[in-house]
């Protein structure tokens, strides 16, 4: 093994063998990882060719974007990948929060409630609902919002599930990805179990899922389980890090028309919106989205290898499934945190030479620590890492263009760690 070129990168031979010593324990769950990547390849080549994408639909339109046929196509695209009726793919959607609050607010109106029956949602939803107050919330506009938390092991609380689906319930959400929580992610078979429970108490409830992070990381997806609609971001999986930025919702047409006029105005929907000049990247990016989730997995269960061999708690951890890009590491001090995200900064392409630290963002509530060097600002589908920080000072890190920079990225993460003497003793060399 030659080392000489990441010893440049600065990680040392000590930290290359301890990588490769683990990697070599992993090519059969790899090997997975691309079966599951072809198969979800040629989902998404089957449905470009049925619907003719052609040389035209790449360039974009301007002003009103009546007739914008790359956008439209690229929207039957996503329908049938995702196996729905309809979809909602669009740069106006400027983030995986903005999709998730168009979706809520367009299908529940004054007096309905909303339930999650999978315990709190991700951090940013929190002003969504209305569970911190904020202007514009939900609960401002009169939906009222009830949660049931998941039992201690993880699981579904099916009997206060059942107690918490009243008249007013009218649409349910599930967040497929842990999020900043240290449960467990759940996988489509879990969702689709959960669905069919609900639905069974009330069959005419709207089922939404966010699907952040969670896009081919398995064959099927939530809306092949039963979920009326999927919800996720351009700068996470399916934009294969190459949109630039966007959302999508795909579902029931009957919903996802409602979640056009609550983007655009009432009366006018899908028909407007230019797509300017992103449709190439949201194309190509959508394309090449299968292989980038398959790197990331690599790289998330290559952490989870590693840091669990250095004696850290890892969710999920070395062996269990896969059901999102995420990997948690429980560092245990911000100290720790921060030098796991100086490795992942210095390994980046862009801004190495930053170093991240802790500042307070608009919409969490703890400050938070992100280490990005991306091509696209924000973007978690690159190598990157995050963290509230707060207890029990857990890193979240994900993502990787290719598999080898998410290798590279994580060795370097260790490489700092272990230069600032963080590192305590292997728990394979205790006694
Ligand atoms: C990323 C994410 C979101 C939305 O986040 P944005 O930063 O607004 O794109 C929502 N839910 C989950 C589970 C996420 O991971």
């Amino acid at each position: 093994m030659n080392n000489a070129m990441l010893n440049k990168l600065g990680i040392s031979d000590e930290v290359i063998s301890l990588g490769e010593e683990v990697l070599s324990q992993l090519e059969e769950r790899f090997k997975k990882i691309d079966e599951t990547a072809e198969y979800n390849q040629a989902k998404v080549l089957f449905a470009m060719q049925k619907n003719r994408v052609s040389a035209e639909c790449l360039s974009g339109t301007t002003g009103y974007g009546h007739d914008d046929k790359g956008r439209d196509t690229l929207e039957r695209v996503y329908a049938d990948v995702f196996n729905t009726e309809a979809a909602l793919v669009r740069p106006a959607l400027t983030c995986g929060t903005h999709a998730l609050a168009t979706a809520l607010s367009a299908n529940l109106l004054p007096g309905d409630e909303l339930l999650s029956p999978v315990g709190k949602p991700y951090d940013t939803l929190e002003e969504v609902i209305g569970i911190r107050e904020s202007r514009c919330s939900l609960k401002e506009y009169g939906v009222s919002y009830r949660q049931v938390d998941l039992l201690p092991d993880g699981s579904f609380d099916y009997e206060n599930i059942a107690k918490a689906i009243n008249e007013k319930t009218k649409l349910v959400t599930i967040q497929r990805s842990k999020g900043y929580q240290m449960r467990p992610s759940f996988s489509v078979g879990q969702i689709g179990e959960l669905i069919r429970f609900i639905k069974g108490i009330k069959p005419g409830l709207i089922v939404m899922v966010d699907n952040c992070y969670g896009e081919f990381t398995e064959k099927e997806e939530p809306s092949d389980a039963g979920a009326d609609m999927i919800v996720g971001s351009l700068i996470k999986n399916p934009g294969g890090g190459l949109a630039p930025t966007g959302g999508y919702i795909a579902g029931k047409k009957e919903l996802i028309d409602r979640c056009h006029y609550r983007l655009t105005a009432p009366g006018i929907g899908q028909d407007v919106g230019a797509s300017l000049s992103v449709m190439i990247n949201l194309y190509q990016g959508f394309f090449l989205s299968p292989t980038v989730t398959a790197g990331a997995l690599k790289g998330a269960i290559f952490a989870a290898n590693l840091y669990e061999k250095l004696g850290f708690k890892c969710v999920p951890d070395s062996k269990e499934s896969r059901h999102d890009i995420i990997q948690s590491v429980e560092l245990g001090s911000k100290e720790k945190m921060e030098a796991f995200c100086l490795g992942i900064q210095q390994a980046a392409p862009i801004d190495s030479f930053a170093t991240p630290v802790p500042y307070p963002i608009p919409g969490y509530n703890d400050e938070v620590i992100m280490a990005a060097g991306a091509f696209i600002q924000g973007s978690s589908i690159e190598l990157s890492a995050d963290g509230p920080i707060r207890e029990p000072y857990a890193i979240y890190f994900q993502g990787g263009l290719t598999w080898q920079h998410a290798k590279i990225g994580i060795l370097m993460s260790i490489q700092k760690l272990y230069e600032q003497n963080l590192l305590g003793e292997r728990s394979d060399e205790k006694k």
